[in-house]
């Protein structure tokens, strides 16, 4: 007898919920793009005890087919790619299939989805990797899922867990970002029973924008726009004299997803240069779009890390677009005049 065995679906679930669920940040985070990716324009988000007690996301979306339900808590099981050629064309922020085992391995999961329309759907009760129940309930359309008591069962990452307000102030600074990110979804988010956040979700950024930061500093932005044969950017950025002590302030998204890039701050940072004080960051709300073959987001579990394929071109053209918002004369060497 050998003495290697493959590991039971429970555990291996357990040892990835290590990477994937770090926090109760991390929980709301894969939630809530869960409820993206199904096409939802209302979001309602409702935290208790900085998550530990209870995160729920109610969501409007498609919904979980009732014979689905108990496949999506299984691990690798996702409806969104189906071959390895769609890794390389990923339109939706979810493709692992990782998150709901993962976080029903580390917490009591109750989900109760219905995609008919008709009032009818399906409860499924998971606790520590072990279904509760699994029978019809009454729903309407789209998705509320609620987990309780993240980490009861994994005491060393419970203790690691700091006070909770920087647990909430994890979730809101990601919740804020994506509200950025989806001007076009409203949400909500209330952290025991106070309000946090609430976007209209009639798709406009600015609107959304002044809902995070304040309708005073939303005025003082400026609006982004850059075309390019690759890349389109659209967004807002702060006046030089609207600055802040840190890099918080600026969130980029590409193709939907709120990502953390060096080559896009870089960016950023070069094209306001001189007209910044030192150690000053600006405010600033972009979105990036390119065809899904310009970039692999498969690079790390909580899929916040991108790779861009023509990393020097994009650099030049995120900075000449604030630029010129900036309403900075540049001189872009181009081919030779003919005059
Ligand atoms: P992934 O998002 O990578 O596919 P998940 O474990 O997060 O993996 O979810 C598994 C599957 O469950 C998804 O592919 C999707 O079909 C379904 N699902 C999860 N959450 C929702 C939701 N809020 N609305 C509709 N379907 C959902
Ligand atoms: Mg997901």
């Amino acid at each position: 007898m050998g003495k290697i065995r493959v590991l039971d679906e429970q555990l291996a679930n357990q040892i990835a919920a290590g990477e994937v669920v770090e926090r109760p940040s991390s929980v709301v985070k894969e939630l809530v793009e869960n409820a993206i990716d199904a096409g939802s324009s209302t979001i309602d988000i409702v935290i208790e005890e900085g998550g530990l007690t209870l995160i729920r996301v109610i969501d409007n979306g498609l919904g979980i087919d009732a014979e689905d339900i108990g496949t999506a808590f299984f691990r690798h099981a996702t409806s969104k790619i189906s071959s390895s050629k769609d890794l390389f064309r990923i339109a939706s922020l979810g493709f692992r299939g990782e998150a709901l085992p993962s976080i029903a391995a580390v917490a009591r999961v109750e989900c109760i989805s219905s995609s008919e329309g008709t009032g009818l759907g399906r409860r499924f009760v998971i606790e520590g990797g072990s279904v509760q129940r699994d029978e019809e309930a009454n729903a309407p359309q789209g998705t509320d899922i609620a987990v309780r008591d993240l980490f009861y069962n994994t005491p060393a990452r419970l203790k690691y867990m700091k006070t909770i307000q920087t647990e909430i102030g994890h979730i809101a600074d990601y919740v804020n970002r994506l509200a950025l990110a989806h001007p076009g979804i409203a949400f909500t988010l209330k952290h025991n029973n106070g309000l946090l956040l609430r976007t209209i979700g009639n798709g406009d950024r600015l609107q959304a924008f002044a809902a995070v930061y304040g309708t005073t500093a939303a005025k003082g932005m400026l609006a982004v726009e850059g075309e390019h044969p690759d890349y389109d950017l659209r967004g807002y950025i702060s006046k030089p004299e609207q600055t802040r002590a840190n890099r918080n302030g600026i969130t980029v998204v590409v193709n939907g997803r709120y990502i953390r890039s060096f080559v896009i701050n870089q960016a950023i940072m070069q094209a306001y240069h001189t007209l910044l004080p030192i150690n000053r960051y600006p405010l600033a709300v972009l979105e990036l779009g390119m065809h899904p073959s310009l970039l692999d987001v498969n690079v790390h579990p909580s899929k916040m890390e991108v790779r861009f394929s023509k990393e020097t071109e994009l650099r030049e053209f995120v900075e000449q677009s604030i630029a010129q918002a900036l309403g900075k004369q540049r001189h872009i060497p181009g081919p030779a005049s003919t005059e």
